[in-house]
């Protein structure tokens, strides 16, 4: 589709797979580019840069500060002569803005809900789960080795230490244009679904979009927030923009059909976890009931990366679905979640 003008050539990806796209920047029309990380697991987010006649706009930092400083590096070439003078967050993950705190004499620009979002997950929290696993990883009892794994697999690459959270100092709802001189940039506010605040930005000149987390392709979404009809209404926003090229927050480009694709997860999921809740089966029994089905199976959902996360977007459903209040988890809750996660991936790896 495009080519790769900057490309690094890595033998497995950062998650420990073989790389089915190159990593590297690729040129999407005259002045925007995207710099693209394989697979789209865990962390191996995307990034936006668009250039203007005297200076850059960025979207999205990495998942710490060594990757993004190396990802600076790497645009040399590109932003020597044009600096980056602002960063946009398309939300509040920390693959997504974890190394802001490098732009932190700049603009960075996000939706307000983003903005409040950045502080829901402590940097330390995720180091300490990270060495803890590292060691957990090699008891002899299944749930405490499965546990281990599976957060050594998603955290063996990063290194959370000397990551200060950096908000936005520019914050919008709903709807924010940017003129980038000479491309401009729409930013729409899509309501709660994968976070409360994720940020679309389309750039309706050359009909390009970045999607931020709104499109994972060949992964697995995740709900940590909203609804799946949120998530269908957001994808049907993209359908409607209906941009020539998609860059999506995980995997590689898309069009309009990698939209349809996802539209199609949400609408089985839902339908298929709504049947459990209405039985009274718990959320982890649903989400485990579903992703072990033939009908998951026949449709491919098995293989797309991080087929587990269906625990996490349950447990969000339920929660919709019993009108328990809003609230945030605890740490112990939550690594509860992420152990039934890592039970369903040996599960569903035993089962394919
Ligand atoms: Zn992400």
């Amino acid at each position: 589709m495009y080519k790769c003008i900057l490309p690094i050539k890595n033998q497995l990806t950062r998650t420990g797979a073989v790389p089915i796209f190159t990593e590297g920047l690729y040129e999407l029309a005259e002045g925007i580019y995207s710099w693209m990380v394989p697979n789209g697991s865990w962390g191996e987010s995307n990034h936006g840069l668009i250039t203007g006649r005297t200076e850059s706009i960025l979207i999205d930092t990495a998942w710490d500060v060594t990757l993004t400083k190396t990802l600076i590096k790497r645009l040399d070439p590109i932003i020597n002569s044009k600096p980056i003078n602002k960063v946009i967050n398309t939300h509040g993950d920390g693959d997504h803005c974890w190394g802001n705190q490098l732009f932190a004499d700049r603009e960075i620009i996000a939706s307000r809900a983003t903005q409040q979002n950045m502080y829901h997950v402590k940097p330390e929290i995720l180091q300490k789960v990270k060495k803890v696993s590292e060691v957990v990883q090699h008891i002899p009892i299944s749930r405490c080795k499965h546990f281990g794994q599976w957060f050594t697999h998603m955290l063996s690459s990063y290194d959370y230490r000397d990551v200060t959270i950096t908000p936005a100092t520019t914050t919008f709802e709903r709807e924010m244009t940017i003129q980038g001189d000479p491309h401009e940039l729409v930013l729409y506010e899509m309501q709660s679904s994968h976070t409360d605040g994720d940020t679309l930005i389309y750039l309706p000149k050359e009909e390009i979009l970045f999607s931020g987390d709104i499109l994972f392709i060949q992964g697995t979404p995740v709900l940590w927030a909203g609804t799946a009809d949120n998530w269908i209404d957001a994808l049907k926003r993209i359908i409607e923009l209906n941009p020539k090229t998609i860059v999506p927050g995980h995997g590689y480009f898309t069009d309009t059909e990698g939209v349809k694709a996802l539209i199609d997860y949400w609408q089985f999921v839902d339908h298929e976890l709504k049947q459990q809740f209405l039985k009274g089966v718990t959320s982890v029994e649903a989400a485990n009931l579903v992703a072990l089905s033939a009908d998951f199976k026949k449709r491919g959902y098995h293989k797309w990366d991080a087929a587990e996360r269906i625990v996490t977007s349950s447990m969000t459903l339920y929660k919709h679905w019993s009108n328990a209040p809003p609230s945030k988890p605890s740490t112990y809750k939550q690594l509860k979640m992420f152990s039934e996660q890592a039970e369903l991936s040996v599960r569903l790896k035993a089962a394919s």
